[in-house]
């Protein structure tokens, strides 16, 4: 069964529209991004539950809803050079693929992204780059990006992710200690400074210094 049954592809809308992602670019990338491909193992079979499930090295992929609203917010555009922290499993990835020209992923488990990069190649995304290090410090040699969403959570925005987001570019980031209360925050580069929006709470794996030890 893929995404493309009726039947999941209903369950995948129904989740996402209730949930308020009412974007219809959102909504074609994350219908044509099945994400049963980025699941491995006995959670396979729960993946279009809106839920959280394990991925390895004691993370996870985000709930559908979660990706939507997320993405939603990034209002990413056919031109964009988007930065993503937090790999994952890829799936992310995988729908702003849909949505941009090139897409920089980063991870600090490098078993994660030699398994995203399988992925991202089987389905031919050939617009992912994905790469093991540390997100928190961005990608200077691509920068400036007119995107960028990190998918694990910070204290604050971090630093150097704010420095190379693009004058008018926007970042979407979970922000909050973990396990205590997490809000999605929006930040949109001004001429002078930045603009802040609080979206809504969350609960994300925390942004951790430094590479995994696998
Ligand atoms: N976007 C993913 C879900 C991410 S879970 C998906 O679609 O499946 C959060 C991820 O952030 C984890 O894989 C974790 O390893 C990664 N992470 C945490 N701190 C990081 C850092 N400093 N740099 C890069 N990746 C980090």
């Amino acid at each position: 069964m893929t995404a493309s049954d009726p039947e999941h592809k209903m369950q995948l809308v129904f989740s996402l529209r209730s949930s308020g992602v009412t974007d219809r670019r959102t909504l074609e990338a994350m219908e044509a991004i099945d994400r049963r491909d980025f699941i491995q193992g006995i959670f396979a079979d729960r993946a279009y539950e809106d839920m959280p499930l394990p991925i390895g090295c004691g993370q996870t992929i985000s709930q559908p809803s979660v990706v939507g609203l997320m993405t939603q917010a990034l209002d990413v555009q056919p031109r964009d050079k988007v930065l993503e922290v937090g790999t994952g499993s890829g799936y992310q990835a995988a729908v702003l693929s849909q949505l941009a020209r090139r897409v920089y992923s980063i991870d600090r488990h490098r078993p994660l992204i030699q398994e995203a990069r399988q992925v991202f190649e089987r389905l031919a995304l050939h617009n992912i780059t994905a790469m093991t290090g540390d997100g928190s410090f961005g990608l200077p040699e691509q920068a400036p990006f007119e995107r960028i969403i990190v998918t694990a959570a910070a204290e604050d925005p971090p630093g150097p992710l704010l420095a190379q987001l693009q004058v008018g570019g926007i970042m979407v980031v979970p922000v909050g200690q973990s396990d205590t209360v997490q809000h999605l925050i929006k930040v949109t580069r001004l001429k002078t400074g930045f603009d802040y929006e609080e979206l809504r709470q969350v609960r994300f794996v925390p942004l951790v210094e430094g590479l995994g030890k696998n």
